[in-house]
């Protein structure tokens, strides 16, 4: 074989090893990596450590207090302290379980900031669907004033907060829906740009994932941390995984590739 044929034969093969790459399953760290030395749930060192391993994105969970502060925090009250109903620099001021403070969203996006990692925020429902505008509003705002909308994706539970995203973050920022009860047809309709449910759903309806594909949708599966449900969406071409074990889901999807190029 001569050299130019070499050549063009090598520059054909990383083609498509790249087109497998893209259209492999992606890992999304929930909470981030948390579950190794120094991380806790949501803690700024949970990003880091997700972003250090390689995964597409870190997702976390935000609400705004009571004076309009976005905090980082899964539930509605920690240390005993309402997520909606407390002060900002109260909630802030408390420790997370590595020695960390509760973060600010300022905080955490900062620390994202530059990095290769994707910031999957996930909005909280709050009780006050105005007090959900209000926190869409200063998300964007944030992303925008910090440069970081292209590396920003919104999640919810919300069908409101949903359609607040869609309808006032930039074009072309990915958008998903959690709470699992809407068709691919009826997320289409909404400019969404897909599906981020529960594996159970999936489980349930394994068509939505194909609807969903020839609409143009994506597909996320949560939160999938058993070996042998990483397989079943891996099988069934889920865009991405939300895992609490993202190291395992590596290793799967290194162990799929591999069997592919067989
Ligand atoms: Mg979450």
């Amino acid at each position: 074989m001569n050299f130019k044929k070499s050549l063009t034969m090598a520059l054909l093969t990383i083609a498509a090893a790249t087109c497998l790459a893209q259209a492999q399953t992606q890992t999304i760290a929930h909470r981030g990596f948390w579950k190794t030395n120094g991380a806790a749930q949501n803690s700024l060192a949970s990003l880091l450590k997700a972003d250090s391993i390689g995964c597409y994105g870190s997702e976390f969970d935000v609400w705004i207090s009571k004076d309009n502060k976005l905090v980082v925090n899964h539930d509605p009250y920690y240390k005993a302290l309402p997520m909606e109903l407390s002060k900002g620099d109260a909630l802030t001021s408390l420790k997370l379980s590595n020695g960390e403070y509760l973060p600010s969203l300022e905080k955490y996006l900062q620390a994202g900031r530059g990095r290769h990692i994707r910031m999957i925020l996930e909005l909280k429902a709050h009780k006050n669907k105005k007090r959900e505008s209000r926190a869409v509003q200063e998300i964007l705002n944030m992303a925008r004033s910090f440069g970081m909308e292209r590396q920003m994706e919104y999640i919810t539970f919300s069908l409101h907060a949903l359609k607040a995203f869609i309808a006032q973050a930039p074009a072309q920022t990915p958008i998903y829906y959690l709470n699992g009860d809407l068709s691919p047809q009826e997320l289409k309709d909404l400019g969404a740009t897909g599906l981020d449910y529960h594996l159970g759903v999936f489980k349930k309806h394994p068509e939505w994932i194909v609807q969903a594909h020839a609409l143009g949708l994506k597909i996320n599966v949560w939160t999938v941390d058993k070996e042998e449900d990483m397989r079943w969406c891996i099988t069934h071409k889920a865009d991405f995984i939300t895992t609490n074990e993202p190291t395992l889901l590596q290793k799967v999807l290194a162990e799929d590739l591999r069997l592919y190029h067989k």
